[in-house]
C-alpha cells in the first residue's frame, strides 16, 4: 500500500464532484490515486445538493400535473402529498448512484481513505494517524451553506440541508435568498402547496441572470403565487412553537413554519493547513493561477473552494483539467463563461455566456445584436402549455456570444447553447442546421433564424 514513505502520484483532498472527477480521470491516465474523503464520495451534489433538489423538483412537476390535468382533458386531482414516500423516491435515487460512483472509484482502483484530512506539508495529507503522501495533492475540500452574521441555524431556521430533509411540508416558508437554491426550494414548496415569500436584497430574482430573464422570471412565480420582497434587506428573526418571526429593515414582518437561509455558500477551508503551507486565501477561498495550481509546490485546487461559478459541471471539468495537467497533456483553459448555468423550478432557466448588459460592456452598446424568441411560436412549448422565450446575445457581425432562455424544460436545451457559444458559432452557421419538429429545442433553431435575417414562425 503506498503510504507512510510511498507516495501514490496524486492525493485528492475531498471526494465531491472537483474531487472525484480529478480521481477518476487520473487513475484513467495510469496515475495512483489515493482520494481522502470525510463523508461519503460524491460530495455535496449527490447527497445534498444537485441531484436531491432535482428530485424534489420532479415530484413537485408531478403534483403541478396532477392538480392541471383538467386543462389538457384528463381529470385528475391531487390527493395528497406523502413526504415519506417523496424522500424514499429521493433517496432510492441518491442512492443508486452513490452505488454505481463507489463501483465506478473502485474499478479504477482508486484507494478511498475514510476519514478527515488535513494538508500537512507540500507532500502530505494526514488523516488520523495516517500520513498519505502524493507526489502531487489536489484539494476538493467543498462548500457549505452560509448565513448571515447573527443569523444562527437551528430548529425552524434551516439551510437546504435540512430542507432536504423535512419529513412534512411546511404550510409557509420565508426564504431568504432568491438565487438559485432559494428559487428551487420556493417553487417545490409552492407545488407541495406552501405559502412561500421570498427575501432578496438585490433588485431581481434569480439576479445573476440577463434582466430581461429575472424580470419574467418574476411574473411567472408572481402568476404562482409565490411572494418576493425584493431589494430589502433582512434584519431579524425569532422562533417559536408557532413558528418563525422574521423582520426585515424596512420595517416588514412575516410569520411561517420555517425559514430557510438560501445566502450562497462558503468555501470549506477553514482549519485544513492550507495557510500554514503557504496556499493563498481570499475571504477563504483557494486562489489558483488560470491552470489551478496554488502556487505551492504541487498543489492544486478544484471546485467550490476555487472562487467562480459554485456548479458541479464545473467541478467535474476542473478535476478533469487538474488530473491531465499533472499527467502533462497541456488541456486547454476552462472558459468560465461557457459554462452552462440552469435554475430548474417550474419556470426553468438556462443560460450560458454573457448577458446583453455584460457584452455592451464588452463591445459598445452600438456592438451588441440582441434577439428575442417567444416561445407562442413553438409547437412543443404550446402542447405543454408553457411560456417563455430564447434570448440570443450576438457580438455586432460576430458570434453568438449569449443564449439565455425561460420556459418548461429548457434546461435540457442548454447544452446546445453552450456548444453555440463555446464553439463561437455565427447565427448564420446555426440557421443553417435542421432542428426536428416538433421539439422545443426547435425554438433554439427558429431563434436562429431570425438572428441570421430570415425567420420562420416569428413575429420579430
Ligand atoms: C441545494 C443545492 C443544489 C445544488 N444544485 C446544483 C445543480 O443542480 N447543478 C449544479 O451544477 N450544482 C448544484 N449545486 C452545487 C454543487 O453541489 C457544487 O457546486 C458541487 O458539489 C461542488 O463540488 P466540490 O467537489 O467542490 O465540493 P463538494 O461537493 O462540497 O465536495 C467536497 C467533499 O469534500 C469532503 N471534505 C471536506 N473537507 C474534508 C476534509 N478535511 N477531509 C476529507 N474530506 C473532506 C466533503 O465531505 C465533501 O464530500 C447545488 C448545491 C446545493 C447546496
Amino acid at each position: 500500500m503506498a503510504d507512510n514513505g510511498t507516495a501514490f502520484d496524486i492525493v485528492v483532498l475531498g471526494g465531491g464532484s472537483g474531487g472525484y472527477a480529478a480521481a477518476l480521470r487520473a487513475a484513467e491516465l495510469g496515475k495512483t490515486v489515493a482520494l481522502v474523503e470525510a463523508d461519503k464520495v460524491g460530495g455535496t451534489c449527490l447527497h445534498r445538493g444537485c441531484i436531491p433538489t432535482k428530485a424534489l423538483l420532479h415530484a413537485a412537476e408531478l403534483a403541478d400535473n396532477a392538480r392541471e390535468g383538467a386543462h389538457f382533458g384528463v381529470h385528475t386531482h391531487l390527493e395528497r402529498i406523502d413526504m415519506g414516500g417523496v424522500n424514499q423516491y429521493k433517496d432510492n435515487v441518491v442512492g443508486r448512484l452513490y452505488k454505481g460512483l463507489q463501483g465506478l472509484i473502485k474499478s479504477r482502483k482508486i484507494e478511498v481513505v475514510e476519514g478527515y484530512g488535513k494538508l500537512t506539508g507540500p507532500n502530505t495529507v494526514q488523516v488520523g494517524d495516517r500520513t498519505v503522501t502524493g507526489e502531487h495533492i489536489v484539494l476538493g475540500t467543498g462548500s457549505y451553506a452560509r448565513s448571515l452574521p447573527g443569523l444562527d441555524i437551528g430548529g425552524r431556521v434551516i439551510t437546504s440541508d435540512q430542507a432536504l430533509t423535512l419529513d412534512w411540508v411546511p404550510r409557509s416558508a420565508i426564504i431568504l435568498g432568491g438565487g438559485v437554491i432559494g428559487s428551487e426550494f420556493a417553487s417545490v414548496w409552492r407545488s407541495f402547496g406552501a405559502d412561500v415569500t421570498i427575501i432578496e436584497a438585490l433588485p431581481h430574482l434569480v439576479p445573476n441572470e440577463d434582466e430581461a430573464v429575472s424580470k419574467a422570471f418574476e411574473r411567472a412565480f408572481r402568476k404562482r403565487g409565490i411572494a418576493f420582497n425584493l431589494g430589502v434587506r433582512f434584519s431579524g428573526v425569532t422562533q417559536d412553537d408557532n413558528g418563525v418571526h422574521v423582520s426585515l429593515e424596512d420595517g416588514k414582518t412575516f410569520d411561517a413554519d420555517v425559514l430557510l437561509v438560501a445566502v450562497g455558500r462558503g468555501p470549506n477551508t477553514g482549519g485544513l493547513g492550507y495557510e500554514e503551507q503557504g496556499i493563498t486565501l481570499d475571504r477563504g477561498f483557494v486562489i489558483t493561477d488560470e491552470r489551478l495550481h496554488t502556487g505551492v509546490a504541487n498543489i492544486y485546487a478544484v471546485g467550490d473552494i476555487v472562487p467562480g461559478l459554485q456548479l458541479a459541471h464545473r467541478g467535474f471539468q476542473q478535476g478533469i483539467f487538474v488530473a491531465e495537467q499533472i499527467a502533462g497533456l497541456n488541456p486547454p483553459l476552462i472558459e468560465e463563461s461557457g459554462i452552462p448555468r440552469v435554475t430548474y423550478s417550474d419556470p426553468e432557466v438556462g443560460s450560458v455566456g454573457v448577458t446583453e448588459r455584460r457584452a455592451k460592456e464588452l463591445y459598445g452598446d452600438d456592438g451588441v445584436e440582441v434577439l428575442e424568441y417567444n416561445l407562442g411560436g413553438n409547437g412543443k412549448s404550446q402542447i405543454l402549455a408553457t411560456q417563455g422565450f430564447i434570448k440570443l446575445v450576438r457580438k455586432k457581425d460576430g458570434p453568438v456570444v449569449g443564449v439565455h432562455m425561460i420556459g418548461a424544460r429548457v434546461g435540457e436545451l442548454i447544452g446546445e447553447g453552450q456548444l453555440i457559444v463555446n464553439w463561437e458559432a455565427y447565427p448564420e452557421d446555426v440557421a443553417q442546421l435542421v432542428h426536428a419538429h416538433p421539439t422545443q429545442n426547435e425554438a433554439l433553431g427558429e431563434a436562429f433564424l431570425a438572428l441570421a435575417g430570415k425567420p420562420l414562425h416569428a413575429h420579430n
